[in-house]
């Protein structure tokens, strides 16, 4: 059975993930994005079911205990997941799936999904990183320094991952991204079953 490509977006907290992620989806309208499953709590101007599912930690456990989940992580004191259904049900309908995750989940999605395209997004430089995860002002002092210290070790994990495209420039690196998109084939042979392992998370 053929499914529609699975592509995964990572990198550094900070480094314009959304931002990247919503201007490929402006020129490409058949990609679907998953929405997310998270403990944190809603910053201003987000919306339930929009950029997150907001859940409680029993809820999640329940998510996770359930194999509600293609992967999950821990990060920065919060969890975060991805809901297995919608994505197996976009990809069976023929629409690529995109997954914007830290590298922890990337990781298990590369040992469930053998076929998924892990792509990691690097910011042109340190000082440009952490002045987007300063500036941007929705995170605590103490969030932002446990996230500049994730990111550290996250742009160590760049050479894990099948492409990486450098954030320069937003729109040069959405399209390169909705290339990489379509260019993407999942293997023919690829079992419908794939992705049923439970993810090996440790968190
Ligand atoms: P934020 O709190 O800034 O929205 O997200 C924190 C980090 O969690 C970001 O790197 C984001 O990409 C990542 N993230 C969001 N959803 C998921 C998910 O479902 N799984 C994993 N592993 N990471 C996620």
């Amino acid at each position: 059975m053929s499914l529609a490509p699975l592509v995964v977006v990572s990198g550094p907290s900070g480094v314009g993930k959304s931002t990247v992620v919503a201007a490929a989806l402006a020129l490409n309208a058949d990609i679907w994005l998953s929405v997310s499953a998270t403990t944190r709590a809603p910053r201003t101007g987000e919306q339930e079911g929009r950029e997150y599912s907001f859940v409680t930690g029993e809820r999640f456990d329940e998510l996770v205990a359930t194999e509600g989940l293609l992967e999950w992580a821990s990060y920065s004191g919060n969890r975060y997941g991805t809901p297995r259904e919608p994505v197996e049900e976009h990809r069976r309908a023929g629409r690529p799936v995109l997954l914007e995750i830290e590298v922890q989940g990337a990781r298990q999605v590369r040992a469930a999904s053998p076929s998924a395209l892990l792509v990691f997004l690097e910011p042109p430089s340190w000082e440009v990183l952490t002045g987007r995860l300063v500036g941007r002002g929705t995170e605590s002092d103490e969030s932002v320094a446990r996230r500049l210290q994730a990111a550290r070790e996250e742009l160590a994990a760049a050479d894990e991952f099948d492409e990486v495209l450098v954030n320069a420039d937003v729109q040069e690196c959405a399209a390169a991204l909705v290339r990489l998109v379509a260019d993407h084939r999942a293997p023919e042979s690829q079992h419908p079953d794939e992705e049923r392992s439970t993810p090996t998370n440790e968190a």
